[in-house]
């Protein structure tokens, strides 16, 4: 029994290095295996080294497996990551919500070319104080050739898969589980995967089309590089991080059944992986606990995985939209957002260009949005449009639509009124629509119960910290002689300065007379009127 290799191949190569017995060939540009020569490798590797080399596992046996999988013994992974079956915490810093940005918007980022011809991306930190630079690893500037320029053909960064971005999120969940990330490795199986992302509900895909699908998508999670120069943020001093992985893939290990004829078919896989250095800075709970760095995460709901599974095809924007607002929520749910911002985050500054000065572009951007919004509007992002900067009038059609009773008679006065309107809710757009939605904005996004639930607890915790920081922060108590001194020196009088903090004169008096001392309230508004330090 041989192996054959599918039309997904990818062309890279490694297979016909591995090749022991020189079976696989190219032609014109396709590679195939020589059902002659390919003898599974027996006498020389106990699995198929093409299956084990190749990014996606594309060559399988010639003959399809009959019958079910067995199990097979394999590594012990690391535990769920959601264990109530809703949401669990990940790794929410800006290093990981930027890697996150890479991997969904690769084509319409604006990426540079240093000296070396290599593609970067800078993403400047706290006004330009700092940076974190991230670059993809090797592979993808091989596969662009010396003179394209990515700006003019983004079509060449597309080969990054959106769906990547939820093995970066599930990634940032495990790495949460560890008590030193950026020293610990977890382990994840593709069974695991396949229930997170709701591949294992999907009767259409071949086991083994999950299983390349699977090792391309973590291969690529696993080519982003970051450098960090990260300036310094409340008492976490700066610090910078080398060039190093946001995800080092250990190990991936692959697991064989072998049929009747001998022939060994892939029947799962497990990946070892680290948290790279990143995490010592911003996933460290010790280190945060003595302020020396920050431990940053948030709440991943699991149906966002699944949701992205199942739409990233059709609508990349809303994908993008979704996923920025997992990280964006976390600042606060009622938050302002305007719309050229989410129409940056979905599709790019370059296309919003565009669409500002070609009319069919503009047109075009509109209706995608709309529909985008809608398909947030679907999985439960419910979409808060502005009253006054985002009227009825240039809202989408679904959202009137809403409004259409479900019973047949009402319906039908419903369109009988509509048509009685000035307007129509079916008329096109009112002129300049274009122009009002540049300065439009929604004024938040409802979410989820089981993203909202979880951030309300967020904000509340905020609080409560807010609180006892408020009630611990008593201001300093100074002497009679201090404040008699630093009153004079501000060269005011006592009427004055009663003046000032809302006090009597008599109040200085007898303050600087040391007759009482001032209570924590007072006390901070002499601070501020004196500058006592
Ligand atoms: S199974 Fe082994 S012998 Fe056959 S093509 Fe693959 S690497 Fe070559
Ligand atoms: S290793 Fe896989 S992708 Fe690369 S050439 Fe061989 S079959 Fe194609």
């Amino acid at each position: 029994m041989s192996y054959t290799i599918s039309d997904s191949c990818p062309t890279c190569n490694n297979c016909r290095i591995e090749c022991p017995t020189d079976a696989i060939k190219t032609e014109n540009g396709e590679y195939w295996i020589d059902q002659e020569k390919c003898n599974s490798c027996e006498g020389y590797y106990e699995e198929p080294q093409c299956v084990i080399q190749c990014p996606i596992s594309s060559p399988t046996p010639t003959q399809a497996k009959k019958g079910r999988y067995k199990n097979v013994t394999r590594i012990p992974t690391s535990p769920e990551v959601f264990i109530n079956g809703k949401n669990t915490p990940f790794a929410s810093s800006m290093i990981i919500w930027e890697a996150c940005t890479v991997l969904t918007c690769a084509s319409v980022l604006p990426w540079e070319k240093d000296s070396e011809g290599n593609l970067y991306y800078e993403r400047p930190v706290k006004q330009g104080q700092g940076t974190i630079i991230f670059r993809l690893d090797d592979n993808l500037d091989t596969q662009l050739s010396e003179e394209v320029n990515y700006l003019s053909d983004p079509i060449k960064l597309e080969c990054i898969d959106i769906r990547a971005a939820c093995l970066h999120l599930l990634f940032a969940g495990y790495a949460t589980t560890l008590e030193k990330p950026w020293e610990e490795k977890f382990v994840i199986s593709d069974q695991q995967i396949e229930q997170y992302l709701g591949l294992d509900k999907r009767k259409d895909l071949s086991k083994a089309s999950k299983l390349s699908l699977i090792k391309l998508l973590i291969q690529q999670t696993c080519q982003i590089l970051a450098t960090i120069d990260w300036p310094q943020q409340g008492k976490v001093k700066e610090f910078t991080v080398p060039e190093s992985r946001i995800w080092e893939l250990s190990e991936i290990k692959h697991h064989f059944q072998e049929d009747d004829l001998g022939c060994q078919h892939l029947i799962g896989l497990t990946f070892t992986l680290q948290p790279g250095i990143w995490a010592k800075y911003f996933l460290n709970k010790q280190g945060y606990s003595k302020r020396v760095a920050f431990y940053q995460y948030g709440s991943l709901p699991q149906f966002l995985l699944s949701s992205v599974m199942s739409i990233w095809q059709q609508h990349p924007g809303a994908v993008r939209m979704m996923l920025w607002l997992l990280f964006k929520s976390k600042m606060g749910r009622k938050q302002c957002i305007t719309i050229p911002t989410l129409m940056r985050v979905a599709y790019g500054q370059q296309r919003i260009a565009q669409a500002d000065i070609q009319r069919e572009q503009r047109k075009r951007l509109i209706r995608t949005f709309e529909s985008d919004l809608e398909v947030l509007n679907h999985y439960g992002l419910k979409p808060l449009f502005d009253p006054v900067s985002y009227p009825e009038s240039i809202q989408p059609l679904w959202v009137k639509l809403e409004q259409l009773p479900d019973d047949a008679d009402e319906a039908l006065d419903f369109w009988i009124n509509d048509g009685c309107q000035e307007h129509r809710l079916t008329d096109s757009g009112p002129r300049g629509k274009w122009n009002w939605l540049m300065k439009a904005r929604m004024l938040n996004f409802e979410l989820p119960p089981e993203w909202e639930e979880q951030l309300i607890k967020f904000e509340q915790k905020k609080q409560r910290k807010n609180k006892r920081k408020t009630l611990t922060k008593k201001p300093p108590e100074f002497t009679a002689q201090q404040i008699l001194d630093a009153r004079k020196s501000k060269g005011l009088s006592q009427r004055a300065l009663a003046k000032q903090i809302g006090k009597s004169q008599s109040w200085i008096r007898d303050l600087e007379n040391g007759r009482f001392s001032a209570k924590p309230g007072d006390r901070e508004m002499l601070q501020t009127v004196l500058e006592l330090y």
